[in-house]
């Protein structure tokens, strides 16, 4: 019944001068998928296939797999649809894979780590994706999460081209990623910024502590600014070999349509969010041109703290009073 009251996006994201950044939707499942591509969904920023077997203390086999994942591609035929292997761990255990036990889950085995601790289940993973996106002829991009060096870019992109799976990136999520960004982005096609777990890990304040929500806030200059040198890096890697790299974010962050413009200011190439959030992010980013989107990116990173950055940029978008 919630979902009737998701506001329709009729639109291309686009700047008032015509620059594009595709609105993508976060989802956990095919029926999330549904839901988005109604609400005007332009593809999937990011599906997260942990979402899709919560709660299970196996792993789920191929087949099981297989179907999951072609939920999703039915509702968006022929468009983007990025998958991001399982993210299990920390605010996100499945038993089948993390340890419970571990003293400081957020910093330990989770995301593309498990491949170590778990061999097998990465690769099963990435043949499910691979026989799902061939029987829907989709655009499958496919990304690890808890990327920390290139090192495990470059190993990840091998398993994907091994599963058949042409477009590999990362999640930079980790600051070693971003400050690393053009040796990261060497390695992979593709990067979406994960601003819920980079900005936790940029500031060291748990991302589930409410009392620390003044810390863990994406408008944090300092996260802002390694969202900087995280398209800075993918520039310089595509420079080195002729191959342009897109760089999404696919955090809260892009939920907020203030913050929204100045990511694309800071040279972001997608948005994916939740698609409530795609109507208002689609009409304030159509209310200013590229130029000022930069503008208030700069203005944003010389802030001295979230909240001038926060104030100062909304100052600035009349569509916002
Ligand atoms: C993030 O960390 O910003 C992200 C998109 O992933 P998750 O919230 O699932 O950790
Ligand atoms: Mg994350």
């Amino acid at each position: 019944a919630a979902r009737a009251s998701l506001p329709v996006f009729d639109g291309t994201g686009t700047t008032s001068d015509g620059h594009r950044v595709p609105l993508l939707a976060n989802v956990g499942s095919g029926k999330d998928a549904a839901a988005a591509a109604a609400a005007g969904a332009e593809g999937v920023g990011l599906l997260r296939t942990e979402f899709c077997f919560l709660g299970r203390d196996t792993e789920p086999s191929i087949e099981e797999q297989v179907a999951a994942y072609g939920d999703v591609f039915k509702a968006f035929p022929g468009r983007k649809v990025v998958i991001r292997t399982l993210d299990a761990g920390a605010d996100k255990p499945l038993p089948f894979l993390t340890d419970a036990t571990e003293p400081n889950p957020a910093l330990g085995v989770r995301g593309y780590r498990t491949d170590r601790s778990s061999p097998g289940v990465l690769q099963r993973q990435l043949e499910a994706i691979a026989a799902a996106a061939g029987a829907h002829e989709a655009d499958v991009w496919v990304m690890a999460p808890m990327i920390s060096t290139a090192d495990e870019a470059g190993d990840f992109a091998v398993m994907c081209a091994a599963a058949g799976l042409a477009t590999a990136g990362v999640m930079i999520e980790v600051p070693a990623a971003a400050i690393k960004a053009q040796a990261v982005l060497a390695k992979v096609k593709f990067a979406s910024l994960g601003t819920n777990d980079l900005t936790q890990y940029t500031m060291a304040a748990d991302r589930q502590l409410g009392t620390l929500a003044t810390l863990n806030d994406p408008w944090q200059p300092a996260v802002l600014q390694l969202i900087g040198m995280t398209v800075d890096g993918a520039g310089q890697a595509a420079a080195a070999d002729g191959k342009s790299r897109s760089v999404g974010v696919c955090g809260e962050a892009a939920a907020d349509p203030a913050l929204a413009v100045v990511l694309t200011g800071l040279g972001v190439n997608t948005l994916s969010m939740t698609p409530r959030a795609l109507s208002s992010v689609g009409t304030v980013l159509a209310s200013v041109t590229l130029a000022q989107a930069r503008e208030l990116a700069g203005l944003a990173l010389s802030s001295h703290t979230a909240g001038e950055a926060r104030t100062q940029v909304r100052a600035k978008l009349p569509i916002l009073e």
